[in-house]
């Protein structure tokens, strides 16, 4: 296990971080040294449980239970966080969820509560932590920066993807979202960047990798040939939360094992 302190003293809220993607994040901040909130909306034992593990490693961590999508709830998570640990220096808005249809059987309930949670809920999110950076001001000796925000997206922010029209609508709102939000920031030293992961072993596409079969099929669209896991996403996050990508604001990383790279023409077309 690598430990690093390039995020020493820094307080990073992780949304939906007590399954997959999230709990791997929340672990690689604290492997460099960040303060974790760990949020969840459904799970608490699951949550608890990676607050044990940070902490037995070490580290320190709270839960903190919030719905992304709900405004009170979003600002009592932000509220407690600066209680416990004084600020928030890094948000990772990485809750999601997927409601799958035909555009023809989707049910408007199916349409909202995916653009509510992947899009409202990273907007909510970062509208507190900006409040945040705002009001705490810089802290030199910590971070270059005021704050940093990574919008975990997908790479069907830019894949079309049928039979999950809501899920590529948000993930595409989420990549406009960011570099907006880059653009209107930067000039308050706040870096927002994306990552966009292709298919990465996780509780959400369990379907598409836990039979050899499904497993061989997913390969086919990758051309590094191998699954992600969230450690491929985990260090992603822990680079531009740092100051190591101090230059790098409102871009997208694909971590994908090259999927975006158009694998079907990887013989002529
Ligand atoms: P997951 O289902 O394991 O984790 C999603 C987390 O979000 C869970 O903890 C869940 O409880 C939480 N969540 C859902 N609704 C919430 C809400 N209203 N408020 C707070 N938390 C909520 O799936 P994952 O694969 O770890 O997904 C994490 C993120 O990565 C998602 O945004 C997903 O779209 C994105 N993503 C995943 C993959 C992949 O291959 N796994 C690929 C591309 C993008």
């Amino acid at each position: 296990m690598e430990k690093s302190e390039k995020l020493k003293d820094q307080c990073a809220v992780v949304t939906g971080a007590n399954s997959g993607i999230g709990k791997g994040v929340a672990f690689a901040l604290s492997r460099a040294g960040a303060k974790v909130v760990v949020n969840y909306v459904v799970g608490e034992t699951e949550a608890s449980k990676v607050v044990q593990e940070i902490k037995a490693e070490g580290g320190e961590a709270m839960i903190a239970h919030a719905d992304v999508s709900n405004e009170q709830q979003v600002q009592a998570m932000f509220t407690k966080a600066v209680k416990e640990y004084g600020t928030v220096d890094i948000l990772v808005n990485n809750a999601g969820l997927q409601r799958d249809a035909t555009i023809a059987e989707m049910t408007l309930e199916q349409w909202n509560k995916v653009i509510e949670v992947n899009l409202t809920g990273q907007f909510l999110c970062t509208r507190e932590a900006v409040r945040e950076f705002q009001r705490r001001g810089p802290v030199p000796e910590r971070s270059s920066a005021l704050g940093k925000i990574i919008c975990m997206s997908s790479v069907h922010d830019i894949i079309p993807w049928a039979t999950h029209a809501n899920y590529a609508a948000s993930k595409g709102g989420v990549l406009l979202f960011m570099k907006t939000a880059a653009q209107e920031l930067a000039p308050q030293k706040i870096r927002v960047n994306g990552i966009s992961p292709g298919a990465i072993k996780t509780p959400i596409n369990t379907d598409a990798w836990s039979t050899k079969e499904a497993e061989e099929s997913l390969l086919k669209l990758i051309p590094y040939k191998r699954v992600g896991v969230v450690e491929d996403i985990g260090k992603a996050a822990t680079w531009l939360s740092s100051d190591d990508s101090d230059y790098v604001n409102g871009i997208t990383i694909y971590v994908d094992g090259g999927m975006t790279c158009y694998p079907e023409f990887a013989d002529g077309g």
